[in-house]
């Protein structure tokens, strides 16, 4: 306890949010009216409640993060009114120390052995030079582009698998759009390396590329990523200032011009899931929107995301069914059997709107209404052990399990031109 104490205070010192005692509790959610008083208790912003998982219905279930502070009255609330909670994680500073230790390890071996370590989580500088290294390694394969700078002036690569050809059909995937959500960039990562290394000897991999380019935006939200390692491990938006409020930044996945402003996103600058005051207001958005739009022959869109084990289609702004439902649900069901067959990892498949919940602006949607047809979502591991904190040993089995959706994905819109 001493030393958790110690690390805690040294934290603070640097200026890093501290959750001594925070705990993330479940809620089985077993009737209609609990769902409305999980939502009061989500309006609510005197607890100041993180809600790793929203109510949406007795289906699924609801993970909230509760600061010590609040511990005992929202307990309270939740005994009142007789719904049944677990804690999933007792003290969150205790897991986000582990994963500090771990990384700075990782980080010293790194140095010492002068290798990267793809089952590690990484700050950006680190991976952005890892990239470097990635072209380097592969230069008749790989090229570092930049879209434009972030909020606070990052720059934004991506990374382009091409062997040839003036902007030939092309597929788009991005991860860590929310920062907090490690395992995403993690896994973009791993998947920029496993293209590299198995073009020439994967003949599916291979023979994609000769028609096909693949572009990868491991790092979609730069700041909030940076944020994340440096001062609040569970920020999710971008970094932008507010006009006329204390709170920063826009949820980036609520900020695209489709159903903008629509339910499921909130007015709310101090929200997490704030849309921000205009379609594309976030640089960061507007640099993909400006890129997708200028190549213009796009012809898959995927985001990776965390948590929940769920692969989604459009629409998330609506919950009637897109033009293209029943082929988006079998190329979703067909890629989740691939990536179950490795560690028998469980998927739910169906659109964002049925299978979480109404979710207004999101990256999905708006390219689907660009026309292009195979947009897809991952909410990659758990299903809520660590929800955001997944161990680093996880990285590898997810990333690899997922790649082989992944694929089975790509090679669909590769035999499939339209
Ligand atoms: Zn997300």
């Amino acid at each position: 306890m001493k030393v958790l104490v110690l690390f805690a205070l040294l934290a603070a010192a640097n200026c890093e949010k501290v959750f001594i005692g925070d705990q993330v509790i479940r809620v089985n959610v077993e009737s209609e009216e609990q769902i409305l008083l999980l939502r009061a208790l989500e309006q609510d912003t005197y607890w100041d409640l993180d809600f790793w998982l929203h109510p949406v219905n007795t289906e699924v279930p609801v993970d909230i993060r509760v600061p010590s502070s609040s511990l005992y009255a929202v307990k309270d609330y939740l005994r009142a009114h007789n719904i049944q909670f677990s804690v999933m994680i007792s003290n969150l500073q205790e897991l986000l120390d582990e994963e500090k230790a771990e990384m700075e390890e990782n980080n010293m071996s790194e140095r010492s052995s002068k290798s990267f370590n793809f089952g590690a989580y990484h700050p950006l500088e680190t991976i952005y030079s890892w990239m470097d290294g990635l072209v380097a390694a592969h230069p008749n394969l790989v090229t570092k582009e930049q879209i434009g700078t972030s909020y606070e002036g990052r720059p934004m690569y991506v990374l382009k698998f091409s062997t040839g050809g003036d902007k030939r059909p092309a597929i788009w995937v991005d991860s860590g759009i929310h920062s907090r959500e490690w395992v995403s960039q993690a896994t973009g990562v791993w998947t920029a390396n496993k293209i590299a290394s198995d073009y020439g000897t994967d003949a599916s991999l291979t023979s994609l590329l000769k028609t096909m380019d693949i572009y990868l935006l491991i790092l979609a939200n730069p700041d909030g990523y940076v944020h994340s390692h440096t001062s609040d491990r569970m920020w999710r938006k971008t970094r932008s200032k507010n006009p006329g409020s204390m709170c920063r930044g826009v949820d980036p996945n609520r900020n695209w011009d489709a159903g903008f402003g629509g339910p499921g996103a909130s007015t709310n600058p101090c929200s997490d899931s704030y849309h921000g005051p205009s379609p594309h207001s976030e640089i960061e958005v507007k640099n993909v929107v400006n890129l997708v739009k200028n190549h213009g022959n796009f012809k898959s869109f995927i985001s990776i995301h965390a948590y929940s084990q769920l692969l989604m289609y459009p629409y998330g702004y609506t919950c009637k069914d897109a033009l293209h439902a029943a082929e988006l649900d079998s190329v979703g069901r067909s890629a989740v059997q691939k990536l179950s067959s490795l560690h028998g990892t469980t998927y739910k498949v169906g659109s964002i709107c049925k299978i979480i919940y109404q979710a207004s602006g999101g990256s999905i949607d708006w390219t689907y209404n660009l026309g292009i047809k195979y947009s897809f979502a991952f909410e990659l591991r758990d299903t809520g052990r660590y929800g955001f904190i997944l161990p680093a040993n996880q990285i590898i089995p997810t990333a690899s399990e997922t790649w082989l959706a992944l694929k089975d994905i790509m090679e669909y819109v590769r035999d499939h031109s339209y």
